[in-house]
Parts: C-alpha cells; structure tokens; sequence
C-alpha cells in the first residue's frame, strides 16, 4: 500500500493580525487554502523552495482571497473557489466547485480532496477535506468556537457544524484564524463545569504564551470542548431547560458578538 498522506506537509503561515494561510505542500509541489496576503505565501514558498500548484479558497472575504489573483498570476496555477457570482471571484479564472466534488492535483499522486458545503458564514462557504483526514474550514469551525454568521442563519450554520460533527472524530481541522484562546474564554462562560474545557484552556495558554499555533484541533477535541458542537448537552443545563439545541446554538452565537 502506498500511503500518500505521509510525504504531506502542512505549515501554517500566519498573516494579517490573526490568519493563518495553510501550505500544503509535497516534495516541491504546494497548494495554498484562501491566500489573502500573496506576498506571505511568496515567501514561504520561496524559502521552502516550492512551486505552487494550486489555490483552494473556501469563501470570499478579502482576507481569504485578496492574494490569490497575483500568485495566479505568478504562477498559473488552478484557483478553485466556491460556486457563486460574488465579484470577488469574478477577476479569477477560478474553476468552479461544488458539495460532492472530489478534486485531484497533478502534482499531489492519490491525494483526494473532497468538497464540502458549509454555508452560514457566508452562503457560498465551502471546506476542503483533504484524504479524508485533514478538514480546511475556513471560517466555519475554528478552535472551540465558529464564525460569525454574516450572511446565512443560525439553522445553516448549526447544520453546517452538524456536518463536521458527523466526520470521524480524529480528523484534523485546519481553521483560518487563530481565535482558539478568546473562544474558550467565551465557552467557560457557559460550560464551566467541562474538565475538558478547562485541560484545554491550560493547554492553549502554554501554546500561546510562546506564540505558537494552536492549530490544527482535531474533531474529538472540538466535540468534547467546542460550545457550538455541544448545543446538544449544553440544552441539559438548568440554564437552558426546555430549549431545542438550535435555539441554545442561536442564544451562544448572539452572545458570542459581545463577548
Ligand atoms: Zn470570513
């Protein structure tokens, strides 16, 4: 059996304030998810001495696709972006995919990557689950916490969860921002008594304090820590007797906004 997900790499490259740019990359061939700032993956891909092969964005908010015109540009490589008619895409030559979709790259040999629906944040989300192992969640999931709902509501971002939920649960996820240490601030505001939460929160200081990368998470961690993952037990709370897990889904994001 040939394995191809063991000569995978995948590095995080931070930009802006709190973004990680992940890099794909296997021998001298990468692939970048959602390169908002091109001059960050430029060099990264120069001091690594690699050739980008491709570009997967997972929606359109500038600082998810305001580099990948330029590394097209640069490299002529595939952009592949989600279907919609946002003038985001419109300047890329983008190749159009869509939920069910299963992508392969020519320098990448086996390597699958399936494409995933997870509207909420925006209508157009889609995630990148790479080998049936490494998920690229944009700005869906991230570390004990999920995105702001800018354009869908809290019913399609709920299910958009649910749908990770349903993944196995030692898949590796790979989140856009680095917002692990504030969610689990707001998640003890709510799941005090989780001793899981709390390990975590120990675990995620000692990483930051160094100014590491708390990513990738995996799906078992998220389940047992993650407070939009858990609407489900969370609804057995005295606190929220009688909700529905979408209403207390519904409650957690609003207060998210303020925390
Ligand atoms: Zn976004």
């Amino acid at each position: 059996m040939h394995d191809t997900s063991a000569s995978i790499e995948i590095t995080a490259l931070p930009a802006f304030s709190d973004n990680y740019l992940w890099l794909i990359h296997r021998g001298q061939y990468a692939l970048v998810v959602d390169p908002g700032d091109a001059e960050v993956v430029e060099q990264a891909l120069q001091a690594r001495q690699l050739q980008l092969d491709g570009i997967l964005l997972t929606h359109h908010h500038a600082d998810h696709v305001g580099g990948a015109a330029a590394l097209q540009q640069h490299w002529q490589c595939t952009v592949y972006a989600p279907e919609s008619d946002h003038p985001a895409y419109q300047a890329l030559q983008a190749t159009r995919v869509k939920q069910g979709d299963r992508l392969t790259f020519k320098h990448f040999g086996a390597l699958s990557c399936d494409v995933l629906a997870l509207p909420g944040h925006t209508l157009d989300h889609i995630a990148y689950y790479l080998n049936r192992q490494y998920l690229f969640s944009g700005d869906v999931l991230f570390g004990a916490g999920c995105g702001r709902l800018f354009e869908g509501t809290p019913s399609q971002m709920y299910a958009s969860l649910q749908h990770i939920a349903a993944l196995p649960a030692d898949t590796l996820i790979y989140p856009a921002h680095e917002y692990t240490a504030h969610n689990i601030a707001f998640a003890q505001t709510i799941d005090a008594d989780n001793a899981d939460l709390q390990q975590r929160a120990r675990n995620t200081a000692h990483l930051r304090a160094q100014n590491l990368p708390t990513l990738p998470t995996t799906l078992a961690l998220e389940l047992a820590t993650n407070p939009f993952l858990r609407c489900e037990a969370l609804s057995q709370q005295a606190a929220f007797q009688h909700w529905s897990a979408i209403d207390v889904f519904t409650e957690l994001r609003a207060r998210r906004n303020h925390f």
